[in-house]
């Protein structure tokens, strides 16, 4: 038993409806101001990369008579230059997202599909570290929505299991079907995060560890993604965490009709 647990609930839909018909100027003042932090947090963060970026390519400059530094400086800035693509995608993503209205024209998604895409889009960084990746999916799970938002969402969690845990530890993706949901939780063996830290791990940008987020080359937009994503299919995320000794998130999304056809039999009002 864990003892450490915290649910980060994104609210559904119906809930939020609410909150616009009581007090629709309120709502409007709110998503100004998130709007207005996030590009305020969005070019503090863009600064960092476009900063180091700078000050290499003076370094190359200067070092031109010392090829190994020079190689040394270039391959910096090809990281940083990663990272900086890395982070303009994720603020694209986000601002796609920022919404949370339901994904229009939802598909009908392979749960096992989306848990093996990213255990595979994952396993390059988790073979280098020594870290295997367990998966198991229950038969016939399907969910509607947005398949490359929700690969996308797995994708981050999966990243993270891989990047926060030490070497030689096992990461585990299930996929199970529970009433009138679909969860998909990852799991890892990692550092954890510790209890004060877990509702805020959702926001924007926010990293426990800056450094070693850093270092990772995290954007602190993996998980805020995850959320919008989550809210956009009517689901949620929850996540259980114990410092050093793992953490497993969980991702909920209510099953598309099929998997509950097929997972209950003949069903007459289906
Ligand atoms: P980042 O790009 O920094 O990983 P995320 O939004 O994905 O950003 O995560 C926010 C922060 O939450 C991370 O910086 C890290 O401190 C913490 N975190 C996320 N996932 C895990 C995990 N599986 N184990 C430990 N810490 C985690």
């Amino acid at each position: 038993r864990r003892q450490r647990h915290v649910l980060v609930r994104v609210a559904p839909l119906t809930s939020r409806l609410v909150v616009v018909l009581v007090d629709d100027r309120t709502r409007e003042r709110h998503v100004e101001r998130i709007r207005r932090d996030f590009v305020a947090n969005v070019s503090h963060e863009l600064k960092t990369p476009v900063g180091a970026l700078n000050l290499l390519a003076e370094a190359v400059a200067e070092a031109h008579d010392d090829p190994e530094a020079v190689v040394r400086f270039a391959g910096r800035m090809q990281r940083e230059g990663e990272r900086l693509t890395r982070l303009v995608q994720q603020i694209i993503e986000l601002s796609r997202l920022q919404g949370d209205d339901l994904v229009d024209e939802p598909q009908e998604v392979d749960v096992a599909r989306l848990v093996r895409a990213s255990v595979e889009a994952n396993g390059t960084d988790a073979e280098l570290r020594g870290i295997d990746i367990a998966m198991r999916c229950d038969d016939e799970l399907y969910v509607l929505g947005d398949p490359s938002q929700l690969l996308q969402a797995l994708n981050n969690l999966v990243e993270n299991a891989v990047a926060y845990s030490p070497e030689r530890t096992h990461v585990s993706v299930v996929a199970e079907h529970h009433d009138e949901d679909v969860q998909v939780t990852v799991r890892d063996q990692g550092i954890g995060i510790p209890a004060p830290e877990l509702e805020r791990i959702f926001e924007r940008f926010y990293r426990v560890d800056p450094a070693r987020s850093r270092s990772t080359g995290g954007t602190g937009l993996g998980l805020s993604i995850v959320k919008h994503v989550a809210a956009s299919h009517g689901g949620s995320v929850e996540v259980w965490s114990e410092p050093g000794e793992g953490s497993s998130f969980t991702l909920v999304l209510p099953a598309a009709a099929r998997t509950r056809e097929d997972a209950e039999g003949s069903d007459a009002e289906g």
